[in-house]
């Protein structure tokens, strides 16, 4: 295992190797983007809301189903609760999620013309709709890098890799977030979140970070020392 960076460090000197993860992250995953898949803001807000404590691949088999029964805000806003629990059921707590959804679509209808709004202020006021959520459609919606997505994955690996002030035990996703808007120039945000996201899945899992076969492990404090979460 080589060196591994001090995780006491100055700003400046956390700055650098913040580049170095982001220059290793961009040849590792030029392509790097949401795995949810999406035709509009609309479809993507609810997608990212359901997609809590479920996988991708269950949200992108559901929200083909939804969307064609469901076709505008107004529409899902108005269906029969048990409708919308028997079609989101795969997704898991599907009761409190078709609340959000149903909450969210009616507000969009109600105060927004059945459009998703594209400010961070309007859509966390969205039922169902916190700031990792609002971030998802900013950036990968509507292409506005107004912060970082900060889920457990993205948290785990900041904490990890160091680019955060945030204590393992502490993890605030809001701090996590701050701080890595403050490593990390405006531009970068959005994909930052999406090429965590998929070096959480190739290498840095939660249970078993392949540490030996990391190109980050240079630029990572805690390589090699693995305690479970
Ligand atoms: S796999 Fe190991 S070296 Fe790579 S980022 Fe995760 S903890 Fe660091």
């Amino acid at each position: 295992m080589p060196t591994r960076p001090a995780i006491e460090e100055e700003f400046t000197t956390k700055k650098k190797r913040a580049q170095r993860i982001l220059r290793t992250l961009r040849k590792l995953y030029p392509k790097a983007e949401c795995a949810l898949t999406y035709r509009d803001p609309f479809q993507l807000l609810i997608a990212t809301i359901l997609s809590a404590q479920s996988t991708d691949v269950t949200i992108n088999k559901v929200t083909p189903i939804l969307f064609k029964k469901y076709k505008t805000p107004k529409a899902l806003a108005d269906a029969p609760a048990q409708d919308v629990e028997k079609v989101i059921h795969a997704t898991g707590f599907f009761r409190q999620k078709t609340k959000s959804i149903q909450g969210t679509a009616r507000d969009i209808a109600t105060n927004h013309g059945g459009e998703v709004p594209n400010t961070m202020e309007e859509l966390v006021e969205l039922r169902g709709v916190a700031r990792k959520t609002a971030n998802v459609v900013l950036g990968t919606g509507f292409g506005l890098n107004e912060g970082v997505v900060v889920d457990t994955h993205i948290g785990r690996l900041a904490t990890r890799l160091g680019l955060t002030w945030s204590s393992k035990n502490d993890k605030d996703a809001v701090k996590i977030e701050r701080d890595l808007m403050e490593l990390y120039p405006r531009k970068e945000w959005t994909y930052l979140g999406h090429a965590i996201i998929f070096h959480g899945r190739a290498v840095c899992s939660a249970r078993n970070p392949a540490c030996t076969s990391c190109s980050i492990a240079t630029n990572c404090p805690t390589a090699g020392s693995f305690e479970a979460d």
